[in-house]
Order: C-alpha cells, then structure tokens, then sequence
C-alpha cells in the first residue's frame, strides 16, 4: 500500500500538480496536468484487460487543468477536468508511480 501523499498542491499559473511524499527526507514531484489527465486511469481512458490506452494525447487539450480535486476515502484522489472528463480516480499507487517520472 503506498503511502498517500502529505501536501497536494495546483500550481495553476504553472500548469502543475505539486506532490509531497512522506520519507527522510520528504520528497517532492511535479506532475504536469497534461500528464496526469494523460494518464488518467479510468475505464473510458485505458482498457482494464490490456492495459491499452483509449485516448488519443493529442487531443487533449495542453492547457487541460483541475476543475476539482476531492479525496475519495483516505486511498485516492478523484479529478474534474477542465475538458469535462470527471471518472478518473487516481490511488496513491497511480500517483506515486507517474510522480516517480517527475522529480521536482
Ligand atoms: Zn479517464
């Protein structure tokens, strides 16, 4: 089970999910919000027995940005998107395991 992070930050003006985990010392990522809807794990954006992905990057648009983040129980975090696309729930895991590609 992966430890949830503990700040979650928008920077909107940057275009970036700022994470800290827990640890000594603590670290940070940076995740893009293009990334992140990118990577988005739900059953309309990836199929759930390949593992393939169902969106096509490209169109999504690259100012894309959270209209809403809330905590779904103490394991997730769940995204409205500014394109509109609202079922995307992230677990720690998912997001600790795009976070590992964005070291601040
Ligand atoms: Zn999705």
């Amino acid at each position: 089970m992966a430890q949830p992070p503990i700040a979650i930050r928008a920077l909107r003006d940057a275009g970036i999910l700022e994470l800290q985990w827990p640890g000594s010392p603590a670290t940070t990522s940076r995740i893009p919000f293009k990334v992140l809807r990118c990577e988005c794990p739900c059953a309309s954006c990836i199929e759930e027995w390949s593992g393939q992905r169902l969106i096509d990057p490209d169109k999504i648009p690259n100012d894309v940005r959270p209209t809403e983040m809330t905590f779904s129980g103490n394991y997730a975090l769940k995204f409205a998107w500014s394109d509109g696309h609202n079922t995307g729930l992230y677990t720690w895991e998912q997001l600790a395991a795009i976070a590992h590609d964005y070291p601040a």
